[in-house]
């Protein structure tokens, strides 16, 4: 099978700095894989490069069967740690947006779309709100809403609780949960260890721009190779 995703040996600078070291993975369609590591180890850079929001100078970043951006456009989801809705649009407004400009869907069409979607995360009744007069846990569903009306193969997502408060935290990771179940290809940087252990197939651990390690989660929580992963996950859990 080809992978949804494969870096290899990817290689990134800021200026002087380089961000990502000869990072290499391999994401299987359907697969689950969680990244973790230090703040500062590159796991956001690795993510905005898959997403094409960010170059890259060395190696190889295949998405989806060709370079990022080459596949059809809204074909990457992602979901952001600050949320990025509009906001000054309605809910409904920041859900069909983008099918009607890029996907060519009639209002009707991206409605009844945005509608069904805002029913699978939960929140069918805040469509004509605008996005501050929402909860932290409910912005996150309509983002996660946000990216799904694209009809994203591939769903990325970088810390989406992290700025959440505890009380939330539930809430979006049950709905990525379920978008999990359903078979949607994710890569999900998070510290939530509980989803890690219950939905990822793989956890990969980046520390200072290298990916150091990779397993199962039974494999890293019970005997992770590397000394910086174990001691990272004595920090956090
Ligand atoms: P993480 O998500 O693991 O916390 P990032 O990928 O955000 O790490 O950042 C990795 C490193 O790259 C950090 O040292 C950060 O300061 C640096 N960095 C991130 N974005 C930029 C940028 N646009 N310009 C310069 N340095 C950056
Ligand atoms: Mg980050």
């Amino acid at each position: 099978m080809t992978a949804a995703v494969r870096l290899t040996e990817l290689d990134k600078w800021f200026g002087e700095f380089q961000v990502l070291k000869k990072v290499s993975i391999e994401v299987s369609p359907g697969e689950k894989l969680v990244i973790c590591g230090p703040s500062g180890s590159g796991k956001s850079t690795v993510v905005r490069c898959i997403a094409n929001l960010e170059p890259y100078e060395g190696g190889a970043l295949d998405v989806l069967g060709g370079e990022p951006g080459a596949a059809g456009r809204g074909e990457v989801g992602m979901v952001f740690q600050q949320f990025n809705l509009f906001p000054h649009l309605t809910v409904l407004d920041n859900l069909t947006l983008g099918p009607i400009r890029a996907l060519g869907l009639s209002r009707r069409e991206a409605e009844d779309k945005a509608h069904a979607l805002l029913e699978r995360v939960k929140i069918p009744d805040q469509a004509a709100k605008k996005p501050g007069q929402l909860s932290g846990g409910q912005q996150q569903r309509v983002a996660i809403a946000r990216a799904l009306c694209m009809e994203p193969k591939v769903m990325l997502f970088d810390e989406p609780t992290s700025a959440l408060d505890p009380e939330m935290i539930a809430e979006v990771l049950d709905v990525m949960e379920e978008l999990a179940a359903e078979g949607m290809t994710m890569i999900c940087v998070t510290h939530e260890m509980g989803f890690a252990k219950r939905v990822a197939d793989r956890i990969a651990f980046m520390d200072a721009g290298e990916l150091i390690e990779v397993g199962t989660p039974e494999q890293v929580f019970t005997a992770p190779k590397s000394s910086r992963f174990a001691d990272f996950l004595d920090k956090i859990l």
